[in-house]
Parts: structure tokens; sequence; C-alpha cells
């Protein structure tokens, strides 16, 4: 039974991750009110070093962010990916993905890196003041609970929090669609990430370098300059699981070598900035998204590879979807864990994230086969692309996210 402090609500949002906490903020841009749990510390969750990731939003996710209020907290942040420069290798043949300046308006831009923590503390900061976000943090789920009329939670200290429809954001390993039986399509790459930053000479020109090398992708993602002027990128480098604990144990000056090699100094003379952190990279896929009133959202439905930059603006393009469907279903008098509501987002969200998928998987393979002829059937194929705007274009609007079907929360 829910107490005086913690009164039933329309969402019951496991997981205050990225994705969970968006859809918090952006079901209560709609007057949908929410109760959400996470396990971990936001004072952990927005400490410096904690997420040393960088992530490229898609224009479609930072027109969601710009609509729920957080633009004025982002914009500074932000760094423009001009264009997007794909090599096999860093051999001849490299396609350049720059989108041409219309007659009269600004080029748009493909997208803009933030560092993780920065979309973190501007969610926490927003979500603060929000009467229609009941924070739970450091809390632990012990019994769920969906029924006829409605879901719940109990947590360990035997609060129990209720709704109308019970939303897994609680990423990857997921215990509520664990618990809930959807069956998962779920394959390792046997690759860890590796990320670290970098300061360098030359500017990057706001140009994210994709550079597939047979043993893993290697990303060189740019961010703003530091305080001091110092140009400074994201790395993320892709290395096969059993060489992963060698690099990260590999001495500065090694660890820099290794880098160096695989940049062919695009950048100069480069410094790598604080500590390496690393990532297990697998593939899972679960074309049901929704149960008994219940929806999953982000990486507990869907989690790829990071290359193509894509598992977080998926995650955003749920959030919309949700958002929309439970609005306009509450508009017409349904409750949000209404079954029709849930299947109409299922629906909504199949295609997208199945095609998303899919290319990500395809490309980290083509990429990762080895061998001269691999390389230049690949290179051939690449060739191609680069001299048809056409396609060009198309690959553009993917990286972009406006393509398809957009939920209202995603339009610009
Ligand atoms: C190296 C790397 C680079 C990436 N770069 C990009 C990029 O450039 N662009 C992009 O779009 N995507 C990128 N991604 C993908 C992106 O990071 C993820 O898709 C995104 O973080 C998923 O967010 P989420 O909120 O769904 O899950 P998570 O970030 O995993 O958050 C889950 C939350 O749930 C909480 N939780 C977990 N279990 C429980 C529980 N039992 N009870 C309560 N709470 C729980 C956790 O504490 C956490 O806060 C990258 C991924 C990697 C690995």
């Amino acid at each position: 039974m829910s107490d005086k402090l913690n009164p039933r609500r329309d969402l019951l949002i496991l997981g205050g991750g990225l994705v969970g906490m968006t859809l918090a903020l952006a079901a209560a841009k709609k007057g949908i009110s929410s109760h959400v749990v996470d396990r971990a510390d936001p004072a952990e969750l927005t400490a410096e070093g904690f997420d040393g990731r960088a992530s490229a939003i898609s224009t479609a996710s930072w027109n969601l962010f710009s609509n729920i209020g957080l633009a004025e907290a982002l914009e500074p942040h932000g760094c423009p990916i001009e264009s997007i420069a794909v090599t096999d290798g860093m051999k001849p043949g490299r396609i350049d993905f720059q989108p041409e300046p219309h007659e009269g308006t600004p080029t748009d831009t493909l997208g803009r890196m933030f560092a993780n923590r920065t979309l973190r503390l501007a969610l926490f900061e927003a979500a603060k003041d929000e009467p229609l976000i009941a924070w739970h943090a450091k809390a632990n789920v012990v019994e769920r609970h969906r029924g006829e009329h409605g879901v719940s939670a109990t947590l360990e200290d035997g609060t129990v929090l209720e709704a109308s429809l019970m939303c897994a954001a609680e990423g990857r390993g997921s215990p509520t669609r664990e618990e809930a039986g959807f069956s998962m399509a779920h394959w390792d790459y046997s690759h860890r990430a590796i990320i670290v930053g970098l300061t360098h000479e030359k500017p990057h020109d706001g140009v994210a370098w994709e550079i597939f090398y047979p043993d893993g992708p290697f990303a060189l993602l740019p961010l703003l300059d530091d305080e001091q002027g110092r140009h400074r990128s994201a790395l993320v480098w892709t290395v096969d699981e059993s060489d992963a604990e060698g690099v990260l144990k590999l001495s500065e000056r090694a660890f820099k070598h290794e880098i160096e090699k695989r940049m062919h100094g695009v950048f100069g003379e480069i410094t790598v900035e604080g500590p390496r952190s690393s990532y297990p990279l697998s593939f899972q896929h679960t074309a049901k998204i929704v149960h008994h009133r219940l929806a999953l959202v982000g990486d507990a439905a869907h989690g790829m590879h990071p290359i193509a930059g894509q598992g977080l603006n998926l995650g955003l393009r749920d959030v919309g979807a949700l958002v929309d469907v439970l609005a306009e279903g509450m508009r017409l008098g349904l409750e949000p864990g209404d079954a029709q509501l849930l299947a109409k987002y299922e629906k909504w969200r199949a295609m997208d994230s199945l095609m998303v998928m899919g290319a990500t998987d395809t490309l980290t393979r083509l990429f990762g086969i080895p061998g001269k002829l691999a390389s230049a059937v690949r290179r051939f194929g690449m060739a191609g692309v680069q001299r048809t705007p056409m396609l060009k274009n198309w690959f553009m609007d993917e990286a972009r996210g406006m393509s398809g079907d957009l939920p209202e929360l995603l339009k610009g």
C-alpha cells in the first residue's frame, strides 16, 4: 500500500540513468507523474571520474533535451560534430560525411558531443525541483508486483511505491526485464572499449573520426577546448577482450605510443589525460518490449556496440515515443498501464530499433574481417558511398536521428 509520503503515481521508473531520468522529465513535461528508483548514490553518479564517457547526441535527441528545458544548461558544453570521417585503417578511400550548407542557412551539424557527467548533472538539476518526480536514490527493490489494477515495488526499507505502469530503465542487466521473462537475442563481441581523454596540438575542426582496424574500431570524438585553450577529444578504442587487461596496464608511455600509432598524426602531438576506463561490449535485443503493465526503455531493451554512437540516442527515442503514446492515451481517459497503449509503443519502436541494431552489428562485423582482400572490398564500397550524395545524405539523416516517424518531443 502506498503511504502519504509516497502516493500512487502514473509511472514507476526503475533505473535513473540517462534514459530513466530523461523519461521522468519528459513525462513531467506532459503532466505525467513518476517515482524514479535507482540503487546508486547521485553524488557518485555525478562525481568526476565516475563515468568518463562522452556521448554523441543526435539532432533529434538534442531537440528532446531542449523541449524538456535542458538547452540552457547544456548548450555551453556541447561540441558540434561538423563532419564524420570514416576510414579503413587510415588507408586511402575514406568517406567524409559533411553536410552541405543550404543557401541562407547555417550548416546543420551531425550532432553534439557531451560529457556524460554534464548530461547527468543537467538532468539531476532539472529533476530536483520538479514536483511530478519523486526520486528514490540508493534504493534497492526487493519485490516487484504487476497486478490487475496497478504495479508496485517494495524497497529494502519497507517503502512501497505504487503506480499504473512500471518502466524498466535499469540498463543492460535489467532485473525487472529478467524477472518478467523476456527472451533476448544476445551475443558477446569479445571486445572491450577503452575510454580516455586526449589533448592535442592541432584543432579537430569538429571532425569525429571512425578509424576501423581489424582488431576493433578506434574513434576520436571532438570535445570543446579546455579552460587553458587546449584542444580535446574523447578516445574510444576497441580492443580484443584478451588484450584489454594488457592495454589497461600499459605504462603511460607505451599506451600513448599505441594510440599515436593508430592516429597517424591527424592531431599532431597528443597528451593522454586522466585515467583509463573500459566497458565490455555485447549485443542484446528483444523484439518484445512490453508486458503486462511493463515497458522496457533504453539499454534494458537494446544494447549495442558503441561504434555508431547510437545507444543512448535510441533510448531517447524510446522515451519520446513512450511519452507521446501515454500523453495521448491519458488525454483520451486511458490510464498509463493500458495494454492498448503499450502495444502502440512496442509497434512504434520495433522497426527503428531493429534497423539501428542491425546496421550497427553489420558495420562492426564488416570492418572486423581481416586481410587485404576484405579491406579492398570495403574501400571499394566506401568509395561508392563517397561518390553518391543521396546515400551520404541518407546516412547523415540517420546520424541526426531525424528520419522516420518522430515523436513530438524529438521534433525541432
Ligand atoms: C564506450 C561507450 C560509448 C558510448 N557512446 C555513445 C554515444 O556516443 N552516443 C550514444 O547515443 N550512446 C553511446 N553509448 C551507449 C549509451 O552509453 C547507453 O546506451 C546509455 O548509457 C544507456 O542508458 P540507460 O539509462 O538505458 O542505462 P544505464 O546507463 O545502464 O543506466 C541504468 C541505471 O539503472 C540503475 N540500476 C541498475 N540496476 C538497478 C536496480 N536493480 N535497481 C535500481 N536501479 C538500478 C543504474 O544505477 C543506472 O543508473 C556508449 C556506450 C559505451 C559503452
